[in-house]
């Protein structure tokens, strides 16, 4: 589903963010991306959705594949193709980026407002994803009375609505406590046994280290595991 070919970023002259990076992501995997703060996590789950594309004269390649005729190539996707690709995947980030004057369900229902989906439609959706991360009952509230732990399931409520192919987070439980953070875990564990393939960036080995999930793992840039192809 994603394939790295010799990636190489810079977001200046002579400082590589990414560094050759080259790997794949198989459908229906659940793989993590560790390492350092300014490791190039970000840099790289920017690159899947394409906020950053990789520097053109290293030749290096990303390519998101969802099926046979749905593809998308740093090289080939013009711009305004972005917001086609960003609507089959679900992204979240450590700091929840909730819409503050918007409840529950309407943060959950924009994505399918925007694209005109029905409005039956949108509550049967929004109700099944509100349900999956267990916070129906919240459905009115707003979001600044949540906890932490509530407005991130409120995210990947949002993230989950249009059923996406693919599921992005970085640092999702960055801002959780322990119990919020396993939740959150075990959230995602479900996520992907139904299908939904999904990339986590984490500093948490409690996840990592007892779980069954490749882990790619960088270093200024680079990638440390090289059996990953
Ligand atoms: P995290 O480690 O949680 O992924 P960030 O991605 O926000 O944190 O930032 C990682 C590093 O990248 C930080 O050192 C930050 O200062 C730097 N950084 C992020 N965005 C920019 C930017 N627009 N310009 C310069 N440096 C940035
Ligand atoms: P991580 O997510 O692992 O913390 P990042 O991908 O955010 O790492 O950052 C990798 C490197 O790229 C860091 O050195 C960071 O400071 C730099 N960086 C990230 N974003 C920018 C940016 N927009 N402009 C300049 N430097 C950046």
């Amino acid at each position: 589903m994603i394939h790295f070919t010799h990636v190489t970023k810079s977001y200046e002259a002579n400082w590589k963010a990414l560094n050759n990076v080259t790997f794949r992501i198989n459908k229906g995997e659940f793989v993590f991306l560790t390492g350092h703060s300014g490791a190039g996590k970000s840099t790289v789950l920017k690159l899947i959705y394409m906020d950053e594309r990789p520097d053109e004269q290293r030749g290096g390649q990303v390519m998101v594949k969802f099926s046979d005729n749905i593809l998308y190539d740093s090289k080939n996707t013009p711009d305004d193709r972005i917001q086609a690709l960003r609507r089959k995947m679900g992204i979240i980030f450590q700091d929840f980026k909730l819409l503050p004057d918007r409840n529950v369900f309407e943060n959950v229902a924009l994505a399918l407002r925007i694209v005109g989906t029905p409005s039956n439609k949108i509550n049967a959706a929004v109700f099944d994803a509100l349900a999956l991360v267990g916070i129906s009952q919240k459905r009115f509230a707003m979001p600044y009375t949540l906890s932490g732990g509530e407005q991130q399931r409120v995210a990947i409520a949002r993230a989950m609505v249009h059923n996406p192919y693919l599921l992005l987070a970085d640092e999702p439980t960055g801002n959780l406590d322990p119990k919020n953070a396993e939740e959150v875990f075990c959230i995602f564990k479900e996520i992907n046994a139904r299908g939904t393939t999904i990339l986590m960036a984490t500093h948490n080995p409690d996840f990592y280290l007892n779980s069954p999930f490749r882990r790619l793992e960088l270093s200024h840039g680079e990638l440390l595991n090289r059996d990953i192809l």
